[in-house]
């Protein structure tokens, strides 16, 4: 079955200097009409159990004049006269979308109200509020757009006074020849209008993640750790098998977080001054805005990179750790602040990685966080992590160095716990062939070739993503042929052979969890 994902071409447009308040124009009557039909649907809340297609109806029905419904309840000839059909539609298109995801969280809120108001409690949480204000970009149904080439199209706009057709050329990268485009929409960015238009690209389902893990041992695994610290994400890329193909250290972390605690700083500070708490006051707005383009801006850059590994690597499964609560932290404001805004740019982070990855055929999943800092990717024994010229035992949250005590594995932690990621992956799949197996005796070890982990890489203080191929030393000795052929019905057999074979570099051993 073909599955599909959704991109967005971004072009330049030319246009003449006047025609910029054109589109500023239309864009605002764009939103006025949007804003009418979320009204209209207000009073209406039963439309939101239809379909589209029947809301659109009920919704023109409501409020658009025609001979056999000439006194329409709302019309909408009090917002303008002469709306263009195709304008109409894809305003209520942008209300009917703003209204189901506005009730649906108040159905949520009223669902956590209920549960609570239940045990006699009190419900401080605010109720979810309707769009104040509408600032939506207009979206261009057929009909309002025409005559589109590689490097021009027309459009209808309001200019203010009249509905006039407009050429523009457009620059930039054109539309795909074989994808399906749907409707464009206008945007302003930095003094700037643009035309985005979202392309369908069609592309061979990939298999569902158990079947990959359970029937094909080549099958590559991208884990990703996500920190706090420099090394924003840390990913490695493995096999069903075990087999450590490469790592990927993207940084940046401190850049990001010191960029952020200096607002933050200058926030607090504001608000000693003028003793006002709200976010909202006009010289702090700026700044978190500031903040959250920043953040925004870097959660794109690290997924694209992620993914960007991911497919040089050809895996076809990328793999996190379920981000569980934030924990509430002490400290100053600034401190405070920013451990929050990480732990929500490790959401988007995963979100963007999440997209981006599947229009690239690569699936993604997540496994539980537990203790996969603290066991070792080869043994599954509990590690040492410390600082270097720090004592080589106890457990020091965020330090980069771990050392396993059990088989004298040594590494950087951050890469230990995303392998420790990709593992639990396919312990997940594997649990009956586990089960089926004896426990693979440890090989207690000495000198190099006990260190599975390669010793931390060096340059880690630029902020640029290292990248390094980490081959194994020993590499499975049957021919990678045998494997997909021999293992197309479960790997339990070959898989304790294959095993046995690579203990010296590969974790042996895949433990059960109870997820
Ligand atoms: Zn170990």
């Amino acid at each position: 079955m073909a599955a599909k994902a959704t991109t967005t071409i971004r072009q330049g447009m030319n246009y003449q200097p006047e025609h910029a308040a054109w589109f500023a124009a239309n864009q605002v009557l764009f939103n006025q009409v949007a804003a009418f039909y979320f009204e209209v649907i207000q009073a209406h809340e039963k439309i939101l159990d239809l379909g589209d297609q029947d809301a659109l109806s009920a919704l023109e029905q409501l409020t658009h004049a025609t001979k056999k419904n000439p006194h329409p309840v709302m019309p909408l000839s009090s917002i303008g006269k002469d709306i263009p059909a195709m304008f109409r539609r894809a305003a209520i298109h942008a209300a009917l979308g703003a209204a189901r995801s506005f009730y649906a969280h108040l159905k949520k809120w009223r669902t956590r109200r209920a549960k609570v108001m239940a045990k006699g409690k009190k419900f401080l949480e605010r109720p979810p509020v309707p769009p104040r204000s509408w600032n939506t970009s207009a979206t261009f149904y057929y009909g309002q757009w025409k005559g589109r080439t590689s490097s021009s199209i027309l459009l209808k706009v309001w200019t203010g006074s009249c509905w006039s057709w407009l050429k523009v050329r457009l620059t930039g990268r054109e539309l795909p020849n074989k994808a399906q485009a749907g409707s464009p929409a206008l945007l302003q960015r930095g003094g700037q209008w643009w035309l985005h238009t979202p392309v369908e690209k069609q592309f061979k389902r990939p298999q569902k993640i158990e079947t990959q893990v359970s029937t094909h041992a080549d099958t590559r695994i991208c884990a990703v750790d996500l920190n706090l610290t420099e090394q924003i994400a840390v990913c490695t890329v493995q096999t069903v098998e075990g087999t450590i193909l490469a790592t990927c250290f993207i940084g940046g972390g401190r850049e990001i977080s010191g960029f952020r605690k200096r607002q933050l700083g200058r926030i607090a500070r504001n608000r000693r001054k003028t003793g006002i708490i709200a976010e909202n006051e006009q010289d702090n707005a700026a700044r978190w805005q500031k903040i959250q383009r920043r953040d925004d801006h870097h959660a794109h850059l690290v997924s694209t990179r992620i993914v960007q590994f991911a497919q040089a690597q050809q895996a076809s499964i990328l793999v996190f750790e379920h981000l569980g609560n934030l924990k509430p932290t002490r400290g100053k404001y600034s401190h405070r602040g920013n451990t929050k805004r990480t732990f929500w740019m490790k959401g988007r982070i995963f979100r963007y990685a999440k997209y981006k990855a599947w229009n690239e055929g690569i699936i993604t999943s997540r496994v539980s966080p537990w203790n996969t800092s603290r066991e070792c990717a080869r043994c599954q024994s509990l590690v040492a992590r410390y600082a270097q010229g720090q004592l080589e035992e106890g457990y020091t949250s965020g330090a980069p160095l771990v050392l396993c005590p059990a088989c004298s594995m040594r590494g950087n932690a951050d890469r230990n716990a995303s392998l420790n990621i990709g593992q639990r992956l396919v312990a997940r799949y594997k649990k009956q062939a586990v089960q089926e197996k004896p426990p693979t005796p440890l090989l207690a070890k000495t000198g190099d070739q006990s260190s599975a982990l390669p010793p931390e890489r060096g340059s880690k203080d630029t902020g640029v993503v290292v990248c390094q191929e980490v081959k194994s030393a020993e590499g499975p000795s049957i021919p990678s042929t045998r494997h997909a052929d021999a293992n197309e019905h479960g790997t339990a057999q070959g898989g304790s052979l294959r095993m046995e074979k690579r203990s010296s570099d590969i974790p042996c051993q895949l433990r059960l969890f109870t997820e």
